[in-house]
């Protein structure tokens, strides 16, 4: 089984805070995706007899590309290998672009669940955050959404300049009420080189500081898990079966195979695991399409180690104490200490031989994944 990854690296505008690889010039759309069937033909010996069991068109915005070059590639791609007949096939877009006519014709394409790029329903939030659409696109969007598709997932973004914890509360109920299935509930970072963060640094800009942070989070995960919500990752809920079969599974460490610049890979054979990536240039990758990959590295003993702390705490898969003693073999004592400290901070918890976050603990999982991996 394999999942893909088709980076679009296309937008209207670049929204205040955020550091993608993209671009902002939309006629290069019909040479992107002439370059993404010549490097799908390379990638054929990568797909063939693989069967596919997720499809993930994330960017960018992947919903300004024609719905006809998307159903193209994925002709293309059912050429190659087995699209599984209930594979998830997911199109990130942003309100703006969808109306029920795209909608219908997405659903069309065989796009089967949408990830919608909300992130609020305030107007007055949206502008700080610098996007492009208004907060009647986003309730309109997702009702419409909803409507067309059995699967959709929202993201919603809190800690916007002047945002309190009513303002989070506020967007939070109105996903809720109109019966999201999937949200995304992300706290906004602060990027480096992003105009916010310019804004920031000039002192332009004031951001709610780490407490009102942990309790917005604290919020989240109150309200959705109380509406019957699964905490199922960091920053993810959904309604039982509503999950992101792609995202489970990158943090699950199964492969995944990445399309378009600066996309990432994952793959495994005969025991031996690599990582790879395009180059995030946009120029570079529709001059040479078919040789997109510019770093690659076989994983080390000591970096699977690592992953499989840190993408097991970011979805709390239970880790075995046996398994985290192994890697700290050279500090023994180093790694008890650290077990006793996270336990009476009450982040983890020690059931038998697994140790998981608690609830609390989950704000904390790159914490505590941090120390966990560097022993
Ligand atoms: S729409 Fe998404 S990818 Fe595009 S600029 Fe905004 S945050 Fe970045």
């Amino acid at each position: 089984m394999l999942s893909l990854y088709i980076h679009i690296p296309f937008c209207r505008t670049r929204c205040r805070y955020c550091d993608f690889f993209l671009v902002t010039r939309k006629e290069h759309l019909g040479a992107f995706f002439d370059a993404l069937a010549e490097e799908t033909r390379a990638k054929a010996d990568m797909l063939r007899g693989r069967q596919i069991k997720a499809i993930h068109f994330g960017g960018g915005t992947p919903s300004i590309a024609p719905v006809a070059s998307i159903s193209g590639w994925l002709s293309q791609l059912a050429g190659l290998a087995s699209i599984d007949p209930d594979a998830e096939i997911t199109l990130e877009a942003n309100p703006e672009d969808l109306d029920p006519v795209a909608l219908a014709e997405l659903r069309d394409a065989g796009v089967n669940r949408l990830s919608i790029g909300v992130q609020s329903f305030s107007d007055r939030k949206l502008r700080a955050l610098g996007r492009a659409h208004t907060a009647a696109d986003s309730t309109r969007t997702v009702s419409e959404a909803l409507e067309r598709f059995d699967s959709v997932a929202i993201d919603l973004m809190c800690g916007a300049e002047g945002e309190g914890l009513d303002d989070w509360e506020g967007d939070l109920a109105v996903a809720m009420g109109l019966g999201v299935p999937h949200v995304s509930a992300y706290m906004l970072t602060l990027e480096e080189k992003t105009r916010l963060w310019r804004d920031v640094r000039q002192g332009r800009v004031e951001l709610p500081g780490e407490e009102v942070q942990a309790a917005m989070y604290g919020l989240a995960r109150r309200m959705l898990t109380g509406a019957g919500y699964r905490h199922y990752e960091v920053s993810n809920y959904a309604l039982e079966g509503f999950h992101s079969r792609y995202n489970l599974a990158s943090w699950m460490r199964e492969p995944y195979l990445g399309f378009g610049p600066s996309a990432h890979s994952f793959m495994v054979d005969g025991g031996v695991e690599a990582r790879f990536s395009n180059a995030g240039s946009l120029t570079r990758y529709l001059a040479d399409p078919g040789h997109a990959v510019d770093f690659r590295e076989v994983l080390t003993p000591r970096q699977r180690f690592d992953e499989e702390v840190f993408l097991s705490l970011r979805i709390n898969r239970a880790l075995l104490l046996d398994f985290l003693r192994q890697g700290h073999a050279s500090e023994p004592q180093r790694f008890d200490a650290l077990l006793a400290g996270f336990l009476e901070k009450g982040w983890i918890s020690l059931t038998g031989e697994q140790v998981t976050l608690t609830e609390e603990g989950f704000l904390f999982a790159d914490e505590v994944a941090g120390e966990f991996m560097h022993g």
